[in-house]
């Protein structure tokens, strides 16, 4: 029974065995993208005999939807893969980044800034390509951190970047992301009482003795951010492997735009799992065709070196192969 161990109980990090996690975001219904990524890491966990852990990342308040926390789990078991320990939600570990949130201060690693979307995006001197946001302008850098009990307003607390770590993705190889140009002092606590991101997958990575964290390459520019946050804590890192997105026709990263490719959606359908894992097994190179296959046929099929480098771009003939029309 793989959900036997329902709590965690902190007492995980003992062992030097492998640790790699599962850790949906429910601001939306979980979809083909996010099966493929979930399908790379149980296929490389259990490959390695890794203990994975469940977490789901409902911190972020205003965008969590409470149906979609719901899903997860049933989206995960209709596909077929199973964990050994959780689900552990990270609304119930708010005192343990908390902890951390008070360590950084203690060492003047973060400050309290004060600044408006609009107060940055208008005192930011170049425009931003990305999602990133403009570079951060370091308007409130000044500050130390016992001035937020003087400030009489909301403010965010800011990680001090002093440099940017490279690393050796376990997919992509060598990696590095200058800070300086992308984002810059980055928020590790929000004006809204709520720890950011950031902080709050570091703070669980490391207590959960995480040591292989494989995710979607959009977060690629977080990894500089965090091993920062490794360093700061004295802390050691995982490993980190980014791995490419489901895209839509158009290029852009899956979305509602793109037709319903929520897992409930096709579940509803009456797509069988094994018909889309054969697409998912076909779209990262273990496939010739797209047919259905089943979790323990493609257990060792696994491997890295097929899936392409590049986005796999979803076009509905591929939907079409396997029984459904969005
Ligand atoms: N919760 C994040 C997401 O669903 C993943 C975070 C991570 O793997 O570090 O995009
Ligand atoms: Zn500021």
């Amino acid at each position: 029974m793989p959900h036997a161990e329902r709590r965690y109980n902190g007492a995980m990090n003992a062992s030097t065995a492998t640790v790699a996690r599962l850790a949906p975001s429910p601001t939306g219904a979980q979809h083909i993208g996010n099966a493929r990524t979930f399908l790379l890491v149980w296929l490389a966990a259990r490959r390695a005999n890794a203990r994975l852990i469940l977490r789901i990342e409902d911190i972020d308040s205003p965008r969590v939807k409470p149906e979609a926390v719901a899903q997860i789990e049933e989206d995960l078991r209709w596909l077929g893969l199973d964990w050994d320990v959780g689900p552990i939600y990270q609304t119930q570990r708010l005192p343990l980044y908390e902890q951390a949130l008070s360590q950084l201060r203690a060492a003047e690693r973060v400050y309290p800034c004060t600044c408006s979307r609009s107060d940055i995006a208008n005192a930011a001197s170049a425009p931003h390509a990305d999602h990133e946001g403009p570079v951060y302008p370091r308007t409130c850098a000044h500050r130390r951190a016992a001035d937020a009990e003087s400030l009489g307003r909301p403010f965010a607390w800011r990680f001090r970047v002093d440099h940017s770590p490279a690393f050796v993705d376990g997919f992509r190889g060598p990696t590095y992301v200058d800070l300086s140009q992308v984002g810059g002092d980055f928020v590790v606590w929000k004006n809204s009482a709520t720890p950011a991101y950031q902080l709050a997958v570091v703070v669980d990575d490391a207590a959960m003795g995480v040591t292989e964290v494989i995710r979607g390459d959009d977060l690629v520019a977080s990894t500089p951010r965090q091993l920062l946050l490794y360093e700061a804590f004295g802390w050691s890192a995982p490993r980190f492997t980014h791995v490419p997105l489901v895209v839509g026709t158009d290029g852009r990263r899956l979305a509602k735009r793109h037709g319903d490719t929520r897992l409930a959606a096709l579940r509803h359908a009456g797509v069988s799992a094994p018909a889309l894992l054969g697409l998912l097994a076909w779209s990262c190179g273990w496939l010739d065709t797209i047919t259905p296959i089943t979790l323990p046929e493609l257990l060792p099929l696994f491997r890295w070196q097929t899936l392409p480098p590049s986005a796999f771009m979803l076009r509905p003939e591929y939907l079409k192969a396997i029984g459904y029309e969005p």
